[in-house]
């Protein structure tokens, strides 16, 4: 098994072929082809992940996320829980270690947006 958190690993139908993984945890949050790879030119505006690990604090600096795997159904997810709610958007954390956020819900929209950055893809090489 090996884990990769570089350039997204999409199949030919423009789904992601690796299992999505959390960055900080074991937990799956995506089976392969759940979700289909998405890029916003725009780039969307999401809350820096701040987190502490062994009393050490992670930030992540760009608040500007491109790359995501769209969701269109809260059951496609295996594990994921929302952190907070700013204005129209509820964001995604880990449901087990909580850490977040990893992605971004629009309010009464279909559209779970996780980001490619924040999470890692893991594959059975
Ligand atoms: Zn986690």
């Amino acid at each position: 098994m090996s884990q990769n958190s570089g350039k997204p690993l999409v199949s030919d139908d423009g789904k992601n072929s690796a299992t999505i993984v959390c960055s900080f945890c074991p937990s799956v949050i995506l089976r392969p082809k759940s979700a289909k790879y998405v890029v916003k030119e725009d780039g969307l505006s999401i809350p820096q992940m701040v987190t502490t690990k062994k009393g050490e604090e992670t930030k992540f600096e760009s608040d500007s996320v491109k790359d995501f795997w769209l969701v269109s159904d809260m059951y496609d997810f295996e594990n994921v829980g929302f952190c907070n709610t700013v204005d129209s958007w509820k964001y995604l954390a880990c449901a087990d270690c909580e850490i977040g956020p990893i992605g971004a819900h629009k309010i009464q929209t279909k559209e779970f947006l996780l980001s490619v950055e924040r999470t890692m893809q893991k594959t059975a090489d």
